[in-house]
C-alpha cells in the first residue's frame, strides 16, 4: 500500500503463513474428488497431530468450539453438572459448557501465567463439579501438576483447552497430552490453520471411540443409517485436513519464529518499567501465541487511546479478552485478578512473517504512543 508515494505497511495482529506446499496439497485433495469428510488427508492429519502432541489418538473436527463441545459431550457432561472454567479466556470455552446444559463456573486466574488458579479451582468445587477446563492462555501452559492432583482427588475430569498453545510444554510434556484430553483450534489466527478446524487429542481409547462416533451422528459401524443416540456433524473436510498436513510440516519453523519474535519485542520494549511482556513460568515452554503487553497503571479509557494511537501508526492491536463473567449471558463473578489484567492488557502483532526491523518499528510506535499519553 502506498500513501503520498511513500510505502506504508500496516501491521495486523495476526496473519496466517500459507505457502505453495499448502496450495499443492489442497489442490491434490480437490482434484481427488474427496472434498468432504472422507479422504486420505484426514487420517494423515490426525496421526501427525497425535504424534506431535505425544498422544495415542487425535480426532479432527470442524472447529475448536465443536472440539470443546464434543470432548465435553463424550465425557458425559450434561444438564445439572458444573464445569470450572477460567474467567479470562475466549468465550468459546464457556459457551461449549453451556451447550451441554451444564453450568460454567468462572474462577480467577494466576497473574503470572494468566491461566486458571488451582487454589480458586479448589474453592469452587461442589458435589456437582464434573470437569475443569484449564486454558493455556496466549500460549502459556497452566499449572497442570496441581490441576491433575485436584482432578484425581475430587474425581473430576481435566480437559485442556490448548486452542492457543500448539506445541507448548509443561515439564517436558506437550499440552494436550497431560489432561484426560486436549482441545485445539486451527482458526486462521492460531499457530497452524486449516481455515476453520479443530482437534481433540487423548490417550483414552474409550473417549476416542466415543468422540469419533458422536462426531458423525453416532452412526452404527455395522448398520448404516442406524443411530443409537443424538450425535453431531462435527466432521473436518479432507480439504481442511490437506491444509493441516502442509501446515504440520512447518510447525517447528512457526514455533521457532514465534520465540524469536518474542525476544525481539523483549529487546525493544523490555526496559520500559511501566510495561510487562509475556511471562514464561518455570518448567514450561510458552509458545507466545500472542505478544501480550500489560501496562502497569492505565485506565480502560487510556488503553483505548493507546490502541487508537497505535492504529494511527499503522500498528494493529487488540484488547485482552473481557472476563466471561462480565458478558451479559453469564453470571457476575468475584475474579479481581482477571478483571484487573483484562483492563490493562493488549496484544501486539505476532505472526511468522514479521522480521526484526518490523518489530523495531512496531516498538517505536508503542514507545511514542506511551510518551504522548504520558505513561512511563
Ligand atoms: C480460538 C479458541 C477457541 C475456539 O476455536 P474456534 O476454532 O475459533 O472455534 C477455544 N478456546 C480458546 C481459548 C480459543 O482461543
Amino acid at each position: 500500500m502506498t500513501k503520498e508515494g511513500c510505502e506504508i505497511v500496516f501491521y495486523p495482529v495476526s496473519q496466517p503463513s500459507i505457502g505453495s506446499r499448502e496450495a499443492e496439497l489442497v489442490a491434490d485433495a480437490v482434484n481427488s474428488g474427496w472434498v468432504s469428510s472422507i479422504g486420505k488427508y484426514i487420517q494423515m492429519f490426525e496421526s501427525r497431530f497425535a504424534s506431535f502432541c505425544g498422544t495415542k489418538y487425535a480426532v479432527a473436527v470442524s472447529n475448536g468450539t465443536t472440539a470443546l463441545h464434543l470432548a465435553l459431550a463424550a465425557s458425559g457432561i450434561k444438564a445439572g453438572d458444573e464445569v470450572i472454567v477460567p474467567d479470562l479466556t475466549f468465550v468459546a470455552t464457556a459457551n461449549a459448557v453451556t451447550y451441554t446444559g451444564a453450568r460454567p463456573v468462572l474462577v480467577d486466574i494466576d497473574p503470572q501465567t494468566l491461566c486458571i488458579d488451582p487454589e480458586a479451582v479448589i474453592r469452587a468445587i461442589t458435589p456437582r463439579t464434573r470437569a475443569v477446563i484449564p486454558v493455556h492462555l496466549y500460549g502459556q501452559p497452566a499449572e497442570m501438576d496441581s490441576l491433575m492432583t485436584i482432578g484425581k482427588q475430587w474425581g473430576v475430569r481435566i480437559i485442556e483447552d490448548a486452542a492457543e498453545a500448539h506445541g507448548a510444554e509443561y515439564k517436558g510434556r506437550k499440552v494436550g497430552s497431560i489432561g484426560g484430553c486436549g482441545v485445539f483450534s486451527f482458526y486462521g489466527n492460531k499457530v497452524i490453520t486449516t481455515g476453520e478446524g479443530g482437534m481433540i487429542t487423548t490417550d483414552d481409547e474409550e473417549l476416542y471411540l466415543r468422540m469419533r462416533s458422536l462426531r458423525d451422528h453416532a452412526m452404527s459401524a455395522e448398520k448404516r443409517y442406524w443411530h443409537t443416540e443424538v450425535g453431531f456433524n462435527y466432521r473436518m473436510t479432507n480439504l481442511q485436513a490437506a491444509l493441516g498436513v502442509a501446515q504440520m510440516e512447518r510447525i517447528h519453523e512457526f514455533l521457532n519464529k514465534r520465540r524469536k519474535i518474542m525476544q525481539w519485542y523483549r529487546d525493544a520494549l523490555g526496559s520500559h518499567s511501566c510495561l510487562r511482556l509475556n511471562r514464561e513460568a518455570p518448567d514450561t515452554k510458552n509458545i507466545y501465541w500472542m505478544v501480550c503487553l500489560e501496562v502497569t497503571r492505565i485506565s480502560e479509557a487510556e488503553r483505548s487511546e493507546l490502541m487508537s494511537q497505535l492504529r494511527a501508526g499503522d500498528v494493529d492491536s487488540r484488547p485482552y479478552f473481557y472476563p466471561i463473567s462480565d458478558l451479559p449471558m453469564y453470571q457476575p463473578a468475584a475474579t479481581p485478578i482477571a478483571h484487573d489484567v483484562s483492563r490493562r492488557g493488549i496484544n501486539l502483532p505476532s505472526y511468522t512473517d514479521l522480521e526484526e526491523t518490523d518489530v523495531r518499528k512496531i516498538a517505536a510506535v508503542v514507545t511514542q504512543a506511551l510518551n504522548e499519553l504520558n505513561i512511563s
